[in-house]
């Protein structure tokens, strides 16, 4: 069973990452923010309580974040383990982690917010499936259109300066702290963001010790 933690700016590659971790390795990817946007595209209870504050780059209450990784935790179809993804985002958060689950490494993503704010502008999201594009590394064969479904692709509600301005400074000011508490408990590895997909994987895989093809 293999547990791990991903942290990193905003565009720093974490979805990508986790997907291609998880689908190699049998990982269940949970991805809190993900979540919340299926909530508030599903017009649901939760999706109204944390809409208005998504939209603004702001962190949504510790009881609704921990609420929705306590419910997909407890659903149990982890037996290869867990990648999460989102989740700790700050004290209180990782507090409520620790006691509740062991885990055997938390990769960091290490992006400078000069590229994050390249990057986070040219993120398109399917309105249907979700799938993730990026129009300056992995943009889509149809403008517009996501190849997996042929969904219409959108930008993310957050994913405008002024949000991702809020949401950086709540990375900064929140979620470093985080990383220091874990890098104190020896978990963290450091991992360069800025080279392609496959070449950030392989030294992931590399740092964690894993091998390079699946298991
Ligand atoms: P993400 O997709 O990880 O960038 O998350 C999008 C948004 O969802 C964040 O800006 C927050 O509003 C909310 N969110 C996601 N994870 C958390 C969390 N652990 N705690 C509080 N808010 C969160």
């Amino acid at each position: 069973m293999r547990k791990y933690v991903i942290m990193g700016v905003q565009g720093s590659g974490k979805g990508t990452q986790s997907m291609m971790l998880a689908a190699d390795f049998d990982l269940v990817h949970i991805a809190v923010g993900d979540i919340f946007r299926w909530n508030v595209q599903h017009h649901t209870k939760l999706g109204a309580q944390v809409r208005r504050t998504m939209a603004g780059g702001e962190l949504v209450s510790d009881d609704l974040a921990e609420g929705v990784v306590k419910d997909r935790l407890t659903a149990h179809d982890w037996n290869y383990g867990f990648i999460i993804d989102g989740f700790p985002r700050n004290q209180r958060q990782a507090e409520f982690f620790l006691e509740s689950y062991d885990i055997d490494g938390v990769i960091h993503l290490e992006l400078p917010d000069s590229e994050v704010r390249r990057r986070v502008m040219a993120r398109r999201l399917c309105a249907d499936c979700g799938m993730d594009y990026n129009l300056i590394a992995n943009s889509p064969h149809e403008e517009g259109q996501c190849d997996a479904c042929g969904g219409k692709l959108v930008q993310r509600e957050d994913d405008t300066e002024q949000a991702l301005a809020v949401r950086l400074r709540e990375y900064h000011a929140k979620t470093n702290p985080v990383l220091d508490l874990f890098r104190r408990k020896e978990y963290v590895v450091n991992v360069d963001a800025r080279p392609d997909r496959q070449t950030v994987q392989r030294e992931i895989r590399a740092a964690l010790h894993l091998p390079q093809h699946g298991s």
